[in-house]
């Protein structure tokens, strides 16, 4: 069998540049104020006690809002594949103005249910078209309380697009510029995209290269840490002044309510994670002596350990996608033949070339009820967690596609359940297929690294966050504060085990600079610890899991985040009980690979 590493977005759209997208573009453009005006018609009043305006109105919603997401996802695939392409950018700019014009006239929509007495949106409620959408008409309902008025909601939405969206738009034109130049085994000059070069630094086996590569990494963002540091500072700032407009003066209170959960359950499981770090510090030690250091550097962190004879662990793609299948069916019969599916289909671009954009993600596709991963691939066992990862976010849209579309919005928390839990089987497997000790504490390791990454790396992330966000209230923030407030929440989420830090990571992460979210690091977590949970009943339920998995999964896109746990888990979230038992799961991998390796350490 051998795989293709290049995906299919032909069957979406053949290109571009094709007049079937062009078609399409023109078609929404004159359908959304269609739209407009007929909710601008609508009266609720009158539309008593059938409601059947209201039901054609969500019907078209339904319709048009998945089409406009799914060219938007196929002109952002296009993009990442290939980072200048032209036409794509101009074509996101376009799709960036059809979502502000679908805001512009849904917002209205939603502000009029906020107009309906409590007692008739009861009765609306117990009509056989709206009952099943309860939760998520309600949460519409409430969210429109807080709208100002139709033309202020109409210019915030327009000015968003240049002075919103815009700068991350100009965040991604500022990467695709970056290029590290390294000296190939040959001698000659070879330029690197910052996907390939942040690959090669944080997996090259040989620790010379890694620090090498770091200096010049770091050195890259901070010749242009100006650029950068405006670019945060501007999105941050519309963001800010919106929040407050709207009444909201705390900044993790959109997040929050993104994420569906409680302030609660966010201090909670914080709380469990920072009383329990003492087995990832003991890792962090454990790692640098087998690398015959003091203390490890950054770049050296989610470095692949080697002991004895063993040559680093790789996996062809087809190898890996071979283990995958494999894996995903001691679980799930379901999850196995759909990752199949996606191999055989080409869902997946995972080519290492230049000209890519960095990172990788999983785009859901509604209307066809396909998905696509993109990805960069070079063999590691830690990318074939990735892409296990990223599978688990497509078959968690699988799974959701055949609700309507009303729910199948589901949180960013739990989106991050589907795909944790994946990898989680996926990283677990390799463990257990290690034939000698010395393959079992590499693939140990690139587990541990995981759940480091969680638990140290994307607390870092959130102490961050939450500080500039502190500081950005009072005014701009410099580059070089943003520098000391990324050290500072490195070395306190890190425990000051490390040598160096990566104090223009703030720069260097695309996720800091998603104008549709903010705090893009907390839900990683929360899934990450959220999915061990499940992953451990997974372990005893055996064989009626896979329903009971599916069946959480379905719920996640009409539920609050503490009352699915409570109804599928059986668990409080509030508390930090539950999250100290997932926290232990690792606690006892990190012991394996302390006994494992303690013959291991150089004299
Ligand atoms: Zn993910």
């Amino acid at each position: 069998m051998s795989y293709s590493m290049k995906w299919n977005l032909e069957s979406i759209y053949p290109s571009v540049n094709s007049t079937e997208l062009e078609e399409a573009l023109s078609k929404w453009e004159k359908q959304i104020p269609e739209l407009g005006q007929t909710i601008a018609a609508w009266d609720p009043e009158q539309d008593k006690p059938d409601y059947n305006k209201m039901k054609l109105i969500i019907d078209s919603l339904n319709k048009l809002q998945p089409e406009i997401s799914e060219a938007g996802m196929f002109i952002n695939g296009t993009l990442s594949a290939d980072v200048n392409n032209g036409k794509a950018k101009t074509l996101l700019g376009r799709i960036s103005v059809l979502y502000s014009e679908l805001s512009t006239v849904t917002v209205p929509f939603y502000k009029k249910f906020a107009l309906v007495s409590d007692e008739d949106w009861q009765s609306l409620l117990s009509l056989p078209e709206f009952k099943e959408f309860a939760f998520n008409l309600n949460e519409d309902r409430e969210d429109a309380k807080k709208l100002l008025s139709e033309k202020e909601e109409a210019l915030l939405s327009k000015l968003a697009v240049d002075g919103f969206q815009g700068w991350e738009q100009h965040y991604d034109t500022l990467v695709s510029k970056i290029e590290i130049s390294v000296t190939d085994k040959e001698g000659q000059e070879q330029l690197l995209s910052a996907g390939q070069a942040e690959n090669r630094m944080y997996n090259d086996p040989n620790p010379d290269v890694r620090a090498s590569l770091f200096s010049k990494w770091e050195a890259v963002w901070e010749n242009q840490a100006d650029l950068f540091a405006d670019t945060l500072n501007h999105l941050a700032g519309f963001r800010l002044t919106d929040y407050k407009a709207h009444g909201i003066y705390d900044f993790l209170e959109k997040p929050l309510k993104a994420s569906r959960m409680r302030k609660e359950t966010l201090d909670a499981m914080w709380q469990a994670i920072s009383d329990n770090k003492a087995p990832f510090t003991s890792y962090l030690s454990r790692k640098a002596a087998l690398l015959g250091k003091d203390k490890l550097g950054w770049q050296d962190v989610e470095a692949p350990v080697t002991v004895g004879n063993s040559e680093p662990k790789s996996y062809t793609f087809d190898e890996g996608a071979a283990f995958i299948i494999e894996n995903f069916r001691n679980f799930s019969e379901k999850m196995a033949d759909f990752a199949k599916m996606a191999f055989e289909n080409r869902w997946i671009e995972a080519e290492d070339r230049p000209g890519k954009a960095p990172g990788g993600y999983c785009a859901e596709l509604p209307v066809s009820k396909e998905s696509r991963i993109f990805m960069t691939y070079s063999n590691s066992p830690g990318e074939v967690a990735t892409l296990a990862h990223e599978l688990g976010h497509a078959f968690h849209n699988h799974v959701i596609f055949d609700l309507p579309y009303l729910k199948q919005h589901f949180a960013m928390n739990v989106a991050e359940t589907a795909s944790t839990f994946a990898e989680l089987v996926v990283s677990d497997a390799t463990v257990k297929s290690a034939i000698s000790n010395e393959d079992k504490i590499a693939l140990l390791d690139t587990k541990i690294q995981n759940s480091l990454a969680m638990f140290l790396n994307i607390h870092a992330r959130f102490i961050f966050e939450s500080n500039f966000y502190r500081e950005r209230e009072k005014g701009l923030v410099s580059a070089e504060r943003l520098n000391e407030l990324m050290e500072e929440a490195q070395k306190e989420a890190y425990q000051d085990s490390l040598a160096s830090y990566h104090p223009s990571f703030w720069a260097s992460k695309l996720h800091f600079y998603i104008s549709g979210i903010s705090f893009y690091n907390f839900p990683y977590t929360f899934g990450y610890l959220f999915s061990l949970g499940i992953y451990a009943q997974a372990l005893e339920s055996g064989s009626n899991f896979e329903d009971q998995y599916i069946a959480l999964l379905q719920d996640t896109g009409s539920m609050n985040t503490e009352d699915l746990a409570k109804k599928h888990l059986n668990v409080d979230l509030t508390s930090t009980d539950f999250w100290v038992k997932g926290i232990n799961i690792i606690k006892e991998d990190i012991q394996t690979f302390i006994e494992l390796t303690e013959s291991y350490i150089p004299e």
